[in-house]
């Protein structure tokens, strides 16, 4: 048998890894004409790249670029980070707050749209900046950054009994140093009526070493039940090291669960999808959502029609067991839910 070998081209190294995950953070990759020239990209992205860049900058740890293909500007996961050109002519329809984040906010961090679970924007700050994001134009300045400021929180929800489980949201929520999740958690904790915290976050993915014992202990010794949802979109995210972090989670016993976004370009396509489900299932974590695009503004390059989007989940119900066939939604400002759309 002949053995072809391939030469595919790596990224160059940044200095020593492995590093400690605030490490990580710092040096992540925040020029977008050096995310360029690490990743071979032809020169005429360039410009683009640093004038879509200012409208939401550009931030990706060296973790997750080592997963990129060099040389390839269609790589799914650059794409989910690169900035394009396409982001400075997004149409009308795509807005700042396409979820109506404004008018949800109970108070300054604090947001409910749903019967029984409230969301916390605990912090600005995200392990990698997603070109499709949402919040990409969210106003974080009157975010709560000391426990002064998180008090009218605490009062609010613990003068509401509806309220049963609280979503750490953001930015990315760890981010946060153990100890202000651990102080989070202690003021939640406070709160009786309160039964659940789950986590959304993608720093497993972009940053494993994030998942340290510490973390996993502290999410796990809480009064309240625990919940973490990732966030994959292409199963070319989920290498070895990922798959390291998020073991140590489902070990715990803590529920690992998965929401993607439909994007053009990244995973509109049956077998991605199914690759990414199988690829969950591997390291058993339960596929929950497929999310219809937001329509924020700068993101219409990513946009797939909901008829096509149907017809990726019927692709993908036809390979997989049920239980590994996300649910399709989209989130309509005003609705008592996500509208599952399949
Ligand atoms: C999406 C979302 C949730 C969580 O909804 P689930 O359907 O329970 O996953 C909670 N709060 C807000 C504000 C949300 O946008
Ligand atoms: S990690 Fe989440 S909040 Fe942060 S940029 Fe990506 S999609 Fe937005």
């Amino acid at each position: 048998m002949q053995i072809v070998i391939t030469s595919r081209r790596s990224v160059p190294s940044p200095p020593p890894a492995p590093r400690r995950w605030p490490e990580a953070l710092k040096a992540a990759v925040r020029d977008p004409v050096e995310l360029c020239r690490l990743l071979d990209l032809p020169e005429s992205l360039h410009e683009p790249a640093r004038q879509a860049a200012r409208l939401f900058p550009v931030f990706v740890p060296w973790e997750y670029l080592a997963r990129i293909q060099p040389g390839d500007p269609h790589d799914p996961l650059l794409r989910q980070v690169l900035p394009l050109a396409d982001e400075l002519a997004s149409g009308p329809e795509f807005t700042p707050d396409p979820v109506a984040d404004t008018a949800a906010t109970r108070q300054p961090g604090l947001l409910q749209k749903y019967a029984g679970r409230a969301l916390l924007v605990t912090t600005p700050a995200c392990a990698v900046h997603c070109r499709y994001c949402f919040r990409r134009h969210f106003e974080y300045q009157g975010t709560p950054r000391t426990a002064e400021a998180w008090r009218p929180v605490w009062e609010c929800l613990a003068g509401d009994p509806t309220i049963e489980e609280i979503v750490l949201s953001g930015g990315d929520p760890l981010t946060l140093p153990d100890a202000s999740l651990a102080a989070l958690c202690q003021q939640l904790e406070q709160i009786p009526h309160l039964r659940r915290w789950r986590v959304h976050t993608r720093l497993p993915i972009m940053i494993p070493q994030r998942i340290t014992d510490q973390l996993v202990t502290l999410l796990r010794q809480s009064r309240l039940t625990p919940l973490v949802v990732i966030h994959a979109n292409h199963a070319a995210e989920l290498d070895a090291a990922v798959a390291d972090a998020v073991q140590r989670l489902v070990d715990a016993g803590i529920p690992v669960l998965n929401q993607s976004v439909l994007l053009r370009g990244v995973n509109d396509c049956a077998e991605t999808l199914v690759a990414l489900s199988r690829r969950l299932l591997e390291l058993r974590v339960m596929p929950y959502y497929l999310h219809q695009l937001d329509q924020v503004s700068g993101a219409a390059h990513f946009y797939v029609p909901v008829e096509r989007g149907r017809a990726l989940i019927a692709a993908m119900r036809s390979h997989l067991p049920g239980y590994a066939v996300p649910r399709y939604v989209r989130e309509t400002p005003g609705e008592p839910s996500k509208t599952v759309l399949a």
